[in-house]
């Protein structure tokens, strides 16, 4: 069974889709930290990023080159990519999915 995010790729619920390509796709956070608050997913199910292989790496690079896309497309110079890996990290969808933040002042560290 697919994750929900494999459900927002199948167009199967809905989503805020901000951008798209063969190889991945970004829409809005249902629940936005931020006033810019996006998800960019690989198309190709990777569990999170511990799970990731030598053979994901081109795809990964391509969803971080998607989230300064993402970034510089809202009018952000500034902005926040974060990606976490297993429960105890704080995920809880998994596949794979960088956020970016953007809007208002990001601490650091993010606690
Ligand atoms: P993480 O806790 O890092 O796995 O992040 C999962 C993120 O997915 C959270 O920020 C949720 O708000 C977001 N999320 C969960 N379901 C949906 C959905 N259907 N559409 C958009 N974002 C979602």
């Amino acid at each position: 069974m697919g994750s929900i995010f494999q459900k927002i790729i199948d167009r199967e619920i809905p989503a805020t889709i901000v951008y798209e390509d063969d190889e991945a796709l970004a829409f809005k956070d249902i629940n936005a930290a931020a006033p810019l608050h996006v998800l960019v997913i690989p198309k190709r199910p990777i569990v999170s990023l511990g799970a990731m292989s030598a053979d994901d790496a081109q795809l990964v690079g391509h969803c971080l080159f998607v989230c300064k896309q993402v970034a510089d497309a809202a009018g952000f110079s500034d902005f926040r990519v974060v990606t976490n890996s297993g429960e105890g990290a704080g995920q809880s969808v998994f596949h794979l999915h960088f956020h970016v933040l953007a809007g208002r002042p990001l601490k650091w560290p993010p606690g």
